[in-house]
């Protein structure tokens, strides 16, 4: 009999648990699975793996971007890839290529134009004419609200980075060697590794320097995105990496 009444009292007592569990994220409280806000600089990567990033198009050789991509998969890497769409509508099977070696491609506006400088209706063009995916980069990183609101209104998030190698700088003469961007990326705060999302751009010698960057990451103790296999125009949050 006793026996009855305790397992009674066990029963109600895992009601109550139960009931304060579920009404605990009513009431505010932050909880274990509250999703973390959606950080425009890591892009929604929550995984604490670097994610390499390649921008705008290899104008000497289309063909390098899915080099680059096959030779990333064959290291089990998934990178993300935002491409002018400009030249990347002309050349449909790099993005379908890309995508099924496992890489992200996402929208990096139809001509590269600086959208702050834009009236609305033409940044707004600007986006919508770019590549078909759900994430979208601003080119050189210029934004503000307008652009994170038109983005939204057209199905995108924002992603911009956390590692800028700075490829992209010719002041001197000539692009950075591949020594300068490894030490560079070596040299990048490790909070800003951990998680992060690393900037680099196809026409610059960036793509040559990626894998001493990558075993350097790996030496260090840093983990990449997995390339889990084809991706679609859909990049989820937060990252599978
Ligand atoms: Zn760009």
């Amino acid at each position: 009999m006793s026996c009855h009444r305790t397992s009674k009292r066990v029963a109600l007592v895992a009601a109550l648990a139960a009931l304060a569990l579920a009404l605990t994220p009513a009431t505010g409280t932050a909880g274990p699975h509250r999703a973390a806000p959606y950080d425009q600089q890591r892009c929604g990567n929550t995984s604490g793996r670097v994610l390499l990033s390649f921008d705008d198009w290899a104008y000497d050789d289309p063909d390098l971007a899915v080099e680059v991509g096959d030779y990333l998969a064959s290291r089990g890497i998934r990178a993300a890839f935002f491409l002018i769409n400009e030249f990347a509508s002309r050349n449909p099977h790099v993005v379908d290529t890309l995508r099924e070696q496992g890489h992200w491609v996402g929208n990096h506006t139809y001509s590269h134009r600086n959208l702050p400088d834009l009236s609305e209706a033409d940044a707004r063009a600007e986006i919508r004419d770019g590549l078909d995916s759900t994430l979208f980069r601003p080119p050189y990183g210029n934004y503000g609200a307008r652009e994170t609101r038109i983005a939204s209104e057209l199905g995108y998030r924002v992603c911009t980075w956390t590692v800028d190698t700075l490829d992209w700088d010719d002041s001197a003469g000539s692009f950075p060697g591949t020594d300068t961007l490894r030490a560079r990326v070596r040299q990048a705060p490790a909070a800003d590794k951990r998680g992060g999302v690393i900037l680099g751009h196809l026409f610059t010698r960036f793509p040559d320097a990626v894998p001493g960057i990558i075993d350097d990451l790996r030496d260090e103790g840093y983990r990449l995105c997995r390339d889990t296999g084809p991706t679609s125009r859909n990049i989820p949050v937060p990252l599978n990496c």
